[in-house]
């Protein structure tokens, strides 16, 4: 073979190559999940932009961040809720979040926004292959959430009627202060990542508290140090849990969402699937792709808001016919 022979063949193989990459990139670009994840990243900083000068803001987001943190621009709504119901105040801006988000977008914060849940979607690909969860397990594993949200409600709502009446001063003494003011917040792991753990780093790495708050649920926390293993303790195992199932905290565990998932039943934001699209049979891509594990094919086709469903698209993605997208009505 002659040199000149083998140079067209050497340049039909680079052109193929870049023709390939670029093909690959353009597919990356076009896909809603590059956009989530850009979108994912950016809110992150937002809602870490203290950090940067930036905030706090006066803004209330039904997602699970913190309420006491160096690193606060948001209010998360639950947290403030128990809050405001502990300082016997009606929550009016929360409550109002809280609605206004459920009716208009459902639990897409939970897929766009939430920083826990972004933390759990980069978590999962600490491992390549997941657990698969059984339909049985996660049908009953689903539950919990709704009950640590009925505990957690019952406890605010409990306290704050005794209080008002003037007969619940033993009752918060019981609970605790720190735990009676926001009982969510004084366990929940995603305070503990992004409002004790930098606390307890800038404390050990400058010795200056001085620069955080004062007056939040993580001061009490970090002054009761059995009170901070736990925490520690629910943070890894629930960190931990994601590597090996994907978004297992929102799953399963999340008050915010169960609550979310609750009123999204009055959303006018659901999926639709077109059944001329859907060839279903032997297809399943849209359901294996789906974080939530939301059983995609045996929801009506018209429109369907699943409570556990989060919007992030990724069945949109997966469907090779497009047969699955957004509908607002
Ligand atoms: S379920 Fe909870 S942790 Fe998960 S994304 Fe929604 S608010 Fe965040
Ligand atoms: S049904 Fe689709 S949009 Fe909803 S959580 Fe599953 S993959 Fe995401």
């Amino acid at each position: 073979m002659t040199m000149s022979q083998k140079e067209p063949e050497s340049k039909t193989t680079e052109s193929t190559n870049r023709k390939t990459l670029f093909s690959y990139l353009k597919k990356g670009i076009y896909r809603i999940e590059t956009a989530r994840k850009i979108t994912q990243f950016c809110c992150f900083l937002l809602l870490n932009a203290v950090v940067f000068g930036l905030g706090p803001w006066p803004l209330v987001l039904p997602i699970i961040g913190t309420l006491g943190t160096p690193t606060k621009t948001v209010l998360e709504a639950f947290g403030t809720v128990q809050w405001m119901l502990f300082e016997l105040v009606i929550p009016f801006l929360a409550l109002a979040s809280i609605l206004l988000t459920a009716v208009f977008v459902s639990r897409s914060l939970c897929g766009w926004v939430c920083p826990f849940g972004f933390v759990q979607d980069l978590l999962k690909y600490v491992k390549k292959r997941h657990t698969q969860v059984s339909p049985r397990t996660h049908d009953s594993m689903i539950k919990i959430k709704y009950f640590i949200l009925a505990v957690l409600l019952f406890i605010s709502g409990t306290l704050a009627i005794t209080l008002a009446a003037g007969v619940g001063r033993r009752y918060k003494t019981a609970l605790g202060e720190d735990f009676a003011r926001a009982p969510f917040n004084a366990l929940s792991p995603a305070d503990t990542l992004f409002a004790v753990l930098p606390r307890i780093v800038l404390e050990a790495r400058y010795g200056i508290p001085t620069l955080i708050e004062t007056g939040t649920v993580a001061d009490g926390i970090l002054s009761a140090p059995l009170f901070l293993w736990i925490r520690l303790a629910i943070m890894i195992g629930i960190i931990g849990l994601a590597a090996y199932i994907p978004r297992s905290w929102c799953r399963y565990f999340c008050p915010n969402g169960a609550l979310m998932g609750l009123l999204s039943h009055f959303s006018f934001l659901g999926l639709k699937r077109d059944p001329v699209k859907c060839t279903k049979v032997g297809c399943r891509l849209c359901v294996e792709a789906c974080p939530m594990m939301v059983r995609i094919l045996d929801m009506p086709w018209e429109k369907f808001n699943d409570p556990d469903c989060i919007y992030c698209l990724k069945c949109t993605d997966a469907c090779p016919t497009k047969a699955i997208l957004p509908k607002f009505s």
